[in-house]
């Protein structure tokens, strides 16, 4: 077995993060959902979470004033590729970069906007505090290209780490749990108090791994697994006969209970009872009618 060679110490000792915002002028803004961790214990244990970073590409979300970013290098990630909306603190990964010469590149620009599924090389491992308010987007985004990444480690609500990990018949069971299981397995890893961070959020914060299968859990396309859920969970109290029934129709079956019975399941259950497979034979029902499914676009997932 080779051993892994030992991080490289940054080439100058880097300020405590704490002067780093101060000498920066860097206050911390609500609507890019900034709230910094200078905790090294916690950034270290984060950046750990993502197994072997020393290959491959690490690509962080929001590196803000570079506590994460630093950690993972410190860590011995090889390249790390942080894209980052707010431009004051380009400056300042500028200096993180200097530190750990050809480790670190950033890009400036929104990260809805930017195909990190295509950043390189692989192995891809994504590590993040993410910006609450476009979380949920921007992992839904990232899952359409699941088996482009290695491992994805981010900090999130507890409320959205429930509703990754949320089983059948539960009340956080719904979309994202289905499309996330779908292609993924999850692991809610560790809880982070609101004191952790500098402004500290309204709420408690969860690190979660999700892990892309090799093979989705059961075959369908994303846009059917995405369409057949959304009208599923619209209206999750009522039984899939009601709430299918505008779907079933527009994909060319004459009933809700028509397009349940073709897939085997009961037209009387209620969308949170059903499983990801459920999910994934009503989509596949779907494909065999030529009039289509509402969904429009049907590529194959990658
Ligand atoms: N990684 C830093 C840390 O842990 O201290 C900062 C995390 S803070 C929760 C979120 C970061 O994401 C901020 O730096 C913010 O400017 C950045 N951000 C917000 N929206 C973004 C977007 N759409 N694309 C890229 N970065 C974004």
């Amino acid at each position: 077995m080779t051993k892994s060679p030992m991080p490289p110490e940054p080439l100058f000792p880097l300020p405590p993060l704490r002067e780093v915002i101060a000498a920066h002028g860097l206050s911390a803004q609500k609507r890019l959902g900034q709230n910094f961790l200078f905790d090294l214990n916690l950034t270290g244990r984060i950046a750990r979470s993502a197994g072997d970073i020393a290959h491959g590409t690490v690509i962080e979300v929001g590196p803000g004033p570079g506590g994460l970013t630093r950690a993972l290098l410190d860590a011995g990630a090889g390249h790390v590729v942080a894209i980052e909306r707010d431009r004051r603190c380009l400056p300042i990964q500028a200096e993180i970069s200097a530190a750990y010469p050809g480790r670190l590149e950033v890009i400036e620009g929104d990260a809805l906007d930017v195909a990190i599924h295509e950043i390189g090389p692989p192995p891809r491992r994504v590590v993040a505090n993410l910006p609450y308010n476009v979380a949920t987007p921007l992992i839904l985004g990232w899952l359409r290209h699941a088996t482009a990444f290695e491992t994805i480690v981010v900090m999130l609500q507890k409320e959205v780490v429930d509703r990754l990990a949320a089983v059948p018949r539960t009340k956080d069971y719904g979309r994202l749990s289905v499309i996330t299981q779908w292609l993924c397995t999850v692991e809610p890893l560790f809880d982070v108090n609101p004191r952790a961070f500098t402004p500290p959020p309204k709420v408690t914060s969860t690190v979660v791994r999700l892990t892309p299968r090799p093979t989705p859990l059961a075959p369908c396309t994303f846009e059917r697994v995405e369409a057949i859920t959304a009208a599923a969970f619209n209206q999750r109290r009522k039984m899939l006969r009601a709430s299918l029934k505008g779907f079933a129709a527009a994909a060319g079956f004459e009933s809700a209970e028509a397009l349940c019975e073709a897939a085997g399941v009961p037209p009387t259950a209620r969308a949170e009872e059903l499983s990801v497979a459920h999910f994934c034979t009503l989509g596949s029902t779907l494909g065999s009618f030529k009039t289509g499914a509402p969904s429009g676009n049907d590529e194959p997932r990658e």
